[in-house]
Formats: C-alpha cells, sequence, structure tokens
C-alpha cells in the first residue's frame, strides 16, 4: 500500500533479490565512515576493529544454519560459493574421484559450474525431476559410485520454490562416504537449516536475498568430517586462504547483522508469507485455469509460480507496469528460450510462456496482496476476452 501512495510498483520478485533491511543499513553505515579499517590490518585498532565486527558476523552466519563459525568463508555471493564448492572439490580429489551428481534443474551458476568441469574431464550425472520439482532418492542412490565425490543439489528452487529433502540426501550422501553440497542462496532464513542434522557438507549462501546488501555471501565448509578444497583465487592468504581478498567488512557486517535478523523472526515471518501466499492463490484462482507448477506443499512460503490458461505472461506483465514480478527467473530472462526449470518438470512450453513467478518477502502488505490479486484477475479477464474477440 505505502509502495503504491509512493508511486511504485509493489515489490513481487523478491526470489531475483530483495530489500536491505533498515536495521541492517543502520548496523553497516558505521563500517563505510569511522570504522573503515582493513580487517587484515594487525597492528593497530583500526585493523582490530574491523576485524572484530567480522568476526561477530562470521558467527551470526554460522548461527543461521547450525555451522561453527571456523567453517564459514565469506565470498562475494552465492554465484562464488557454488563455483568455490562445486570446482573447487572436484580439482582437489580430481585423479581419484571424478564424477559429481547433480540436477537438471539446479541454479545456472551450478549447472554453468558442472559443464566447465565436464570440460575439464569430470563426470557429471544431472538427476531429473518429477512433475512436482523433486528428486527420485533412489534415483539419486543409484547413480552413486565408487568414482562419485560429491552431489550438488539446491534447497529451494529459485523459480518455482520447491524444498529438495536435503536431510534424507545427506544421510544417503554420509552412508556412501559422499560430501553433499547444497545451493541454500533461496532457503537461509525461510525454512529450517541445520547442517549438522541435515548432514550437509558444503552450503552456499548469499547477503542479497534475505534482506542484506548484495555482494557479499559464504561458503560453510564443514570439518567434520572435514572438506578439502582448491581455493578458485590466489592472493594474501585471507579466509586461510580459501578465499583470499580484502574482505568488505561493512558487506559482512551487513550480512551477519541480516542473517540475526532473519533467524529471530523467521517462524513468525513465514508463516505470515505462506498465508498471503495462500491468499493471492485463492484469489487469483477465481478466474480458474490456474495451473500451480511444482509442488504446493514441498514450497518455500514466499512462493507462489502459476500457469495462467489463455493469457501469455509477457501480455501480462505488459498489461500490469505498477506490479513487479516475473515469468521464470530473472538469471534466465536474458534469454529468449522458455524456463528449463519448467521445462524440466514436465511443462509444455505454451504452459511455460504463461507461467508467472511471485515472490513475496518481508515488506510485503496483505493490502499489496489484494491489490495484486484483483490487478491479476482484472487483467487476466481482459486478456482472455481480447483473445476470444481475436478468434472471432
Ligand atoms: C540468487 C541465487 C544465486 C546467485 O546468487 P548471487 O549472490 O546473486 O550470486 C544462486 N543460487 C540461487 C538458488 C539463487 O537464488
Amino acid at each position: 500500500m505505502a509502495d503504491r501512495i509512493k508511486g511504485r510498483p509493489v515489490y513481487l520478485d523478491n526470489h531475483a533479490t530483495t530489500a536491505v533491511d533498515s536495521r541492517v543499513v543502520q548496523a553497516m553505515l558505521p563500517y563505510f565512515t569511522e570504522r573503515f579499517g582493513n580487517p587484515h590490518s594487525a597492528n593497530h585498532f583500526y585493523g582490530w576493529e574491523a576485524a572484530e565486527a567480522v568476526e561477530v558476523a562470521r558467527e551470526q552466519v554460522a548461527l543461521l544454519i547450525g555451522a561453527e563459525p571456523d567453517e564459514i568463508f565469506f565470498t562475494s555471493g552465492a554465484t562464488e560459493s557454488n563455483n568455490l564448492a562445486l570446482k573447487g572439490v572436484a580439482r582437489f580429489y580430481r585423479g581419484r574421484k571424478n564424477h559429481i551428481i547433480s540436477c537438471s534443474t539446479e541454479h545456472m551458476c551450478v549447472l554453468d559450474s558442472l559443464f566447465h568441469l565436464e570440460r575439464e574431464g569430470m563426470r557429471v550425472t544431472y538427476l531429473t525431476v518429477g512433475s512436482d520439482g523433486l528428486i527420485d532418492l533412489k534415483e539419486l542412490e543409484a547413480a552413486i559410485t565408487g568414482d562419485t565425490v560429491l552431489v550438488s543439489i539446491m534447497t529451494v528452487q529459485n523459480e518455482i520454490g520447491v524444498i529438495q529433502p536435503i536431510a534424507e540426501i545427506g544421510t544417503l550422501c554420509r552412508a556412501h562416504g559422499v560430501f553433499l553440497h547444497t545451493d541454500a542462496a533461496q532457503a537461509a532464513a525461510k525454512i529450517m537449516l541445520d547442517v549438522k542434522a541435515m548432514d550437509v557438507d558444503l552450503l552456499s549462501l548469499t547477503g542479497h536475498k534475505l534482506y542484506g546488501p548484495m555482494g557479499v555471501g559464504a561458503l560453510y565448509i564443514g570439518q567434520k568430517p572435514r572438506v578439502r578444497l582448491e581455493p578458485l583465487f590466489s592472493g594474501g592468504g585471507q579466509e586461510k586462504n580459501i578465499r583470499p581478498g580484502t574482505l568488505p567488512t561493512p558487506l559482512v557486517v551487513g550480512f551477519g547483522a541480516a542473517c540475526e535478523i532473519g533467524r529471530a523472526e523467521m517462524d513468525e515471518e513465514s508463516a505470515r508469507l505462506g498465508r498471503l501466499r495462500d491468499r493471492l492463490l485463492d484469489r487469483i484462482n477465481a478466474v480458474g485455469g490456474i495451473h500451480v507448477n511444482g509442488s504446493l506443499a514441498a514450497r518455500a512460503p514466499g512462493n507462489l509460480n502459476v500457469s495462467v490458461e489463455g493469457a501469455r505472461a509477457e501480455d501480462l506483465i505488459a498489461a500490469l507496469p505498477d506490479l513487479a514480478f516475473s515469468t521464470g527467473s530473472a538469471c534466465s530472462s536474458v534469454s529468449e528460450e522458455s524456463s528449463y526449470v519448467l521445462r524440466a518438470i514436465g511443462v509444455s512450453n505454451e504452459r511455460a510462456e504463461s507461467s508467472l513467478r511471485f515472490g513475496l518477502g518481508r515488506f510485503t502488505t496483505q493490502a499489496e496482496i489484494d491489490y495484486a490479486a484483483d490487478r491479476l484477475v482484472g487483467e487476466i479477464t481482459a486478456v482472455r476476452s481480447r483473445k476470444r474477440h481475436a478468434a472471432e
């Protein structure tokens, strides 16, 4: 409501990025100005002050996922964390184990890292998913061989929001002595994560999907059992040389604060978002011919992905400039082809072209959802009737 009054579209694209929480901004500000020290300056107060702030943030990030602080390595975001996990582990164990198992609906930064590794000689198995968007655990188990070093399966899918059974996957991987990596960019602070209970060895996070700043993230690297990996960069030894480079203290502080707030408010906030998401679905269901893509039950609370019969997503987006939502994922919308994720769950091209993704977030209000639902119902009806008249 407030946003519409200010004349800005209602923001329903929280999978692409989230606004930085003003509490996070406040926590960051001093580290741009008076507390500007290089956290790696070991000889004076400015360095110590920044280093201390970095270590507080490391604890905050660790706490969100049930890790130890010394298992958290700061990076520039989930793309880098995924690259580091996949290429780092593959290259370290190369020659001894040369097989990775992943899934066809992973984020493009995981898939592209794997394509790169295939060109380096790794063998990669891409598991398929059912129409619910979930992998088959039996298929996973059957794919594991003595040559398998790593399984990489995302926790929450960024287009359709489905939650993979990571704890079960973890049990399986542990039983076979295979490392498990999960891209949890869309899961952290939205659903409960505990790397120890879930037997996860590597986990990727990013600040800008949980109300922290862009340009900072982390890779959790488990120490029990110890995962070894080859760094992507060469440098001055920061982050135990796993990820050298000067840490951006203000971003790290903001990321830590965002994790702390996310953890404290997760239960209540997820319940609220689930209710708002269901309200949005109920209301747009009134027009009929709405199909939810992927499992509705195993889904992160802020996600809704639907195909609308008789209306192209392109036309609805053009007709609704007062709503900010997307079709497919922001990362793949630069390419013309329809979403590979929707194709993987068996959605036809026509349905994919009528798919809408809504991402609700911390600052989404019920008034905004009601407004969005009314506008959608109105424009879906209008687009369909224009189409009918054109056909007559
Ligand atoms: C956003 C996102 C990424 C990329 O994260 P960046 O921090 O923007 O690099 C990776 N994986 C998933 C699932 C995402 O949603």
